[in-house]
């Protein structure tokens, strides 16, 4: 059969989202062409995704030129956790256990992939050193995690910065994104100092 042109573009765009399959991208597309206000709210939410941007300081998503993490002072400057994603970066403050600042990277070492450290958002973390107690590695517990830990461990040494690694309980292999919040809180907790 023939599906009207509208509703094809439409499933066509929903089945490349993540974890959408094409059956469930096309019951998607039809829930919307008979719920107009939804369709409309989903038209407004997505027009509001361009004035979303990167936050000079930290990498997480800001809709202006700091994400609300960096503005709020309440926050402890001298701490600050190294993440691979904003996801990750979410995970944990999910856990409520985090009260430092963050910074995130934007992957992992994977040198087969070609992912060096001149790849990842290192340059910017650096300077924000000079006023850091302690850096808490929170990459995942993956091998390119681990091995970005590493690298950060060595380079911290190299500056005179305290590092911390989260403890060790969380999934092997597994990225932080998908770790409860109860214990990433307990890993945050009980990080060993590197
Ligand atoms: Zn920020």
């Amino acid at each position: 059969m023939r599906y009207p042109e509208s509703l094809l573009k439409l499933t066509r765009a929903l089945s490349r989202l993540p974890g959408i399959g094409p059956k469930t991208a096309q019951k998607l597309a039809l829930h919307l062409a008979f719920h107009k206000e939804e369709a409309e709210e989903l038209k407004g939410a997505l027009a509001g995704l361009s004035g979303l941007g990167v936050c000079r300081l930290c990498g997480n998503l800001a809709e202006g030129e700091l994400c609300p993490i960096c503005q709020d002072e309440s926050r402890d400057p001298t701490l600050l956790a190294v993440v691979e994603t904003v996801a990750d970066l979410y995970a944990l403050e999910r856990s409520g256990e985090f009260r430092g600042l963050y910074h995130v990277l934007g992957g992992a070492l994977n040198p087969l992939e070609g992912v060096g450290p001149k790849e990842l958002n290192l340059e910017s973390l650096w300077p924000r050193l000079s006023q850091v107690r302690e850096v808490v590695l929170a990459t995942s517990m993956t091998v390119e995690g681990e091995a970005t830990a590493l690298y950060l461990a060595e380079e911290l040494k190299r500056r005179g910065v305290k590092a911390s690694r989260l403890a060790y309980g969380l999934p092997v292999g597994g990225s932080l994104e998908y770790v409860d919040e109860v214990t990433l809180g307990r890993a945050l907790e009980g990080r060993k100092p590197l």
